[in-house]
């Protein structure tokens, strides 16, 4: 990786209104440019919903980028990505519904606990649709907190519980 990207992130994008798949390959494309660039894409998969299960499947994968961005200017990026590429071109309502989520599930090591951003993200450790796609992209990655490989701690999650399906 050259100067100019000096972190490395990790993204779990997703979306389960509207066109799903369109909507991940526009997050993702925002990502490129404005001071990062995307470094390596997991496959697709349709995710079984896991906190609110009354809504449709989600579309789900990680990416690993390369920014230069601090975790801060990063999340703003997400932010303003989820407000442009996650909304139909229809939708006149200034905060509609937004059909693009981007979260930092993982930001070189830092461990941070603020207000506003939480890295390693609190959930990513239970949540299958963040476990899989990431160790698509390597599983040898340590959890920077539990200090375990994230193939471990996919491996330890309930059998037959949060279906993931790959896509494409
Ligand atoms: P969800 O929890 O479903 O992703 P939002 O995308 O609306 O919900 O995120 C809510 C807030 O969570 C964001 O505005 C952000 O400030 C905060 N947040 C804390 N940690 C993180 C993280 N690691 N990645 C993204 N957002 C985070
Ligand atoms: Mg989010």
């Amino acid at each position: 990786m050259t100067d100019q990207f000096q972190h490395t992130a990790y993204i779990c994008v997703g979306s389960n209104i509207g066109d799903k798949l369109l909507n991940c390959q526009k997050g993702i494309a925002g990502l490129t440019g404005n001071g990062q660039c995307v470094l390596e894409q997991s496959p697709f998969y349709m995710t079984e919903p896991v906190d609110y299960e009354d809504q449709d499947w989600f579309i789900n994968a990680v990416i690993k980028i390369g920014t230069a961005l601090d975790p801060f200017q990063l999340l703003d990026l997400l932010k303003s990505v989820e407000k442009n590429a996650g909304r139909c071109s229809r939708e006149k309502i200034r905060f509609g519904p937004r059909m693009l989520d981007l979260d930092i599930i993982l930001y070189d090591n830092t461990v941070m606990n603020t207000d506003r951003l939480t890295i390693p993200h609190p959930r990513m450790h239970e949540r299958r649709f963040v476990l899989q796609p990431l160790c698509d992209i390597d599983f040898s990655i340590i959890h920077p907190v539990f200090r375990r490989e994230m193939q471990y701690l996919l491996n330890h999650l309930t059998p037959g519980e949060q279906k993931v399906v790959q896509y494409r």
